[in-house]
């Protein structure tokens, strides 16, 4: 049966449904839910000058677990330093001790965590430097939302006809909000074409991700990535695959990839924080492979999912337990 986007009941890829919690961190401080308002005459609102994360925190036997909050805190401030945005009162560390803090406050286990930095209200001119930089930590439950049949089987998708932002306009390493005008360019159609996601190419018409993933491609037994030079942003789950990968002995480049390759690959596979790691098994109606998830994929997949269900011993220190402070 196939897989296409109005098939899938529930999936990253859907709208999701949001629970309100109790509080939202905002600069330093606990507020409540309705409360974490902004005024419209906000630089973020006409501009999109934001940055922002997507974190997951995991139900594991040993209690809620964020993984790799360290990274994304890391990403988060370097998204902000390329666009200026240099006087961010909070350090990794304090971002990361918030974090745990509001996810206890909010008394929840598997949970989707959403920081985000704007600038705010003041001046309404472009240059925005004088505008107070806001942050806020909204956080809400979030189970397991990839059924095990598109995680077994993988999705149909398409490539977009909307190019992934060009270098020197966006820069693709930061994640910035106004970036994401660009994701739902690709999202839409393909959402309206029927398929669950689309894959961009870069302006110079290599491969370069999914709206909201990264996108890797197998073909005998090698496994390929873009660069980041394609436009790609640098996912927390990319570097997390790529070790994976090179864990488990398999060779795996950072090289530009054609369209056309992804047609005749073994098997493609998106990664991301919502993705997390999802086969594809059609792209343009062409069948990937076998049509369903590929060894290679497969065997990516449970080594990924067995330390985020902390089924596997966690080697790397991808995870940090709710219950207690990242510092000791
Ligand atoms: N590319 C884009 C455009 C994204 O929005 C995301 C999601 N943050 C990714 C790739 C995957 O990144 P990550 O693995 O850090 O979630």
């Amino acid at each position: 049966m196939p897989l296409f986007a109005q098939e899938l009941q529930s999936g990253p890829y859907n709208e999701r449904m949001l629970t309100p919690t109790e509080k939202i961190w905002c600069n330093g401080k606990f507020i409540a839910w309705d409360d974490a308002k902004i005024h419209v005459l906000s630089h973020v609102v006409s501009y999109g000058s934001a940055v922002f994360e997507g974190i997951r925190c995991y139900s594991t036997q040993n209690g809620p677990q964020v993984f790799r909050i360290r990274e994304h805190y890391r990403r988060l401030l370097d998204s902000a330093k390329i666009y200026r945005m240099d006087k961010v009162d909070f350090t990794v560390d304090a971002m990361c001790d918030a974090t745990l803090e509001l996810i206890r406050v909010n008394q929840l286990d598997a949970c989707y965590v959403r920081p985000i930095l704007l600038r705010g209200y003041s001046d309404v001119g472009v240059l925005g430097i004088n505008n107070p930089l806001d942050l806020y930590i909204a956080c809400w439950e979030w189970g397991k939302y990839l059924g095990e049949e598109a995680l077994a089987q993988g999705v149909d998708v398409c490539i977009s006809s909307w190019n992934r932002i060009a270098p020197n306009t966006l820069p693709a390493l930061s994640k910035a909000a106004a970036n994401y005008m660009n994701s739902q360019l690709i999202r839409m159609e393909a959402h309206f074409n029927g398929y669950v996601e689309g894959i961009a190419l870069d302006t110079n018409g290599y491969v370069s991700e999914g709206s909201g993933e990264n996108i890797f491609v197998i073909r005998d037994n090698k496994i390929v990535t873009p660069p980041l030079g394609n436009s790609a942003l640098p996912g927390i789950t990319r570097d997390s695959a790529i070790k994976i990968a090179k864990r488990l002995g398999y060779e795996l480049t950072e090289s530009m990839i054609p369209r056309e390759m992804l047609y005749i690959a073994d098997e493609v596979f998106f990664t991301g924080t919502a993705a997390e790691v999802t086969p594809i098994r059609s792209i343009d109606r062409i069948t990937i492979g076998r049509g369903a998830r590929g060894p290679v994929t497969e065997k990516i997949q449970k080594a990924f999912f067995d330390v985020i269900n902390g089924v596997a011993p966690d080697t790397e220190g991808w995870l940090t337990p709710v219950a207690a402070p990242v510092r000791a």
